[in-house]
């Protein structure tokens, strides 16, 4: 279907139904029930006042109370519970950063990688005892969980970094090994993932394959953003390294996703970016489009957002292209198939381990001299104990960082969806009750609704 423009003001009434409107008129949404439903304006406005006040039936038209009786009966006005993220530190999956160092100058990085933070924190690498505690801590957990009873079945290693992970390919080959006999010993599943630059040798491409299950590659869409945005440290650009891994992990049949970052320089080619993706990756799980958010080494290039409207429409044109290419695209902020409290696992106990063995609930805040460590951060790898020790009270106050208790989104259809939005970027240095939204919520707004849109117009022969 066509982009249509969306009505960002949508009207909400109690208990958990949304009005929205397109071109085509109003839509009735409840997210909680996932129900969506067209409506004339008098259907709309009968709708509203008996969802507010039931009471109201007594005065409805033949008609009125029609469409009350049917939306009722596929059950728009059913009291639906609240999503309620688990509380309690009981982690099954790590995410370790095992350096900050890194092989590319990525123009936007938000993590000056290879230079420390921007704060001159020097380059650094985790300790091997670091990541093996932190697994046997995941696996403990997941050994003790799957003997409870709960629907635990693996333990999950993440490889990321504030720095490229594979710079230290030693130490990731240390912990992957570790991860796998303490799987066999615990009887227990590992699972290896990683977050990489692309820029491997083939040494390291070979040790992937053969041991990690996805791989997510930051890859900015067409040779000439790549090596503009990308570039190795040094200055040559990165796409003939990227495109050679991308082509191996195709050839292996591996499972991987692509993450583009969307500069204002670039998005005018998004559609062709798919394109371009489709033809050259067939295969890749995922194609993860991101506008650049201004931080980090960002804020000293040109690199700039691009405008929401632009961003939207380009991704709207980019979804006809995915579609016909059978690629599956998608932005973090519109997700209307979730119905969730937070938008990541900041406020649930994400364990991420830095190179310096802080451990932070945010992948974005990984230094102890970045102001926001105060809020993310919540323990530490205590080298005379060999262990971690955790601040209860920094994961309450983390818990706390869910859409329950931002006012600013009360009203928006998309609370359940997108939660709140990414913390690190919306409470950069602000208290929570402060939460004003950011222009990324024009986005998401949009993409959501053409989300539901998408579902009003299925058929069954669209497949
Ligand atoms: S590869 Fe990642 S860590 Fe390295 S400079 Fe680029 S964005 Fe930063
Ligand atoms: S708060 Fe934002 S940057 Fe931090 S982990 Fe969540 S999504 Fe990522
Ligand atoms: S952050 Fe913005 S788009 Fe997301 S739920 Fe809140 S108001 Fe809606």
């Amino acid at each position: 279907m066509s982009a249509q423009e969306p009505d960002a003001t949508a009207q909400t009434a109690p208990p958990e139904l949304f009005v929205l409107r397109d071109q085509e008129g109003p839509i009735l949404y409840a997210p909680l029930g996932n129900l969506i439903a067209r409506a004339n304006e008098p259907a709309v406005a009968a709708a509203l006042a008996y969802a507010h006040d039931p009471s109201t039936l007594d005065f409805m038209s033949e008609d009125e109370r029609a469409v009350v009786e049917t939306l009722g009966e596929r059950g728009f006005f059913k009291h639906r519970a609240y999503p309620r993220h688990v509380v309690g530190f009981r982690p099954v999956q790590v995410t370790l950063f095992p350096t900050n160092n890194c092989n590319l100058r990525c123009s936007y990085c938000y993590a000056f990688g290879g230079e420390g933070g921007g704060n001159g924190e020097p380059l650094t690498r985790m300790d091997l005892e670091v990541a093996q505690r932190a697994i046997d801590l995941i696996a403990r957990n997941a050994r003790q969980r799957m003997d409870d009873g709960d629907p635990v079945r693996n333990f999950l290693v993440s490889i990321h970094g504030n720095g490229e992970p594979f710079c230290a390919y030693d130490l990731i080959r240390e912990i992957v090994w570790y991860g796998q006999d303490v799987a066999e010993e615990l009887g227990v599943p590992a699972v290896f993932n990683a977050a990489t630059n692309g820029v491997l040798s083939e040494e390291q491409l070979d040790f992937v394959i053969a041991n990690f299950h996805s791989v997510n590659i930051s890859f900015d869409g067409l040779p000439e953003f790549q090596d503009a945005n990308r570039p190795i440290a040094g200055g040559r650009g990165s796409f003939r390294r990227v495109d050679h891994t991308m082509r191996r992990l195709c050839e292996a049949g591996m499972d991987f996703g692509i993450r583009t970052t969307v500069t204002a320089a670039m998005v005018d080619r998004m559609p062709e970016i798919v394109a371009f993706v489709a033809e050259n990756y067939p295969g890749i799980e995922q194609l993860h489009f991101e506008p650049v958010w201004e931080c980090g080494r960002c804020v000293t290039s040109d690199n700039v957002m691009p405008r929401s409207d632009v961003f939207t429409q380009r991704y709207l044109e980019s979804l006809e292209v995915a579609r016909e290419r059978g690629v599956r695209l998608v932005f973090s902020g519109a997700r209307q198939d979730m119905v969730v409290d937070t938008f990541c696992k900041v406020s649930s106990g994400s364990f991420t381990v830095t190179p310096t063995g802080d451990v932070t609930a945010c992948y974005e805040v990984s230094y102890r001299s970045d102001p926001r460590s105060e809020r993310f951060f919540f323990g530490r790898f205590d080298h005379e104990l060999g262990d971690f020790v955790f601040d209860q009270a920094k994961l309450d106050a983390l818990s706390e960082l869910n859409v329950h208790n931002i006012r600013y989104c009360d009203d928006c259809f998309c609370r359940w969806h997108c939660a709140g939005d990414c913390a690190a970027k919306v409470l950069d240095g602000i208290a929570l009750e402060e939460h004003h939204g950011s222009v990324r919520c024009d986005i998401s707004r949009a993409l959501t609704l053409n989300q539901i849109q998408r579902k009003l117009d299925w058929r069954p022969t669209d497949g």
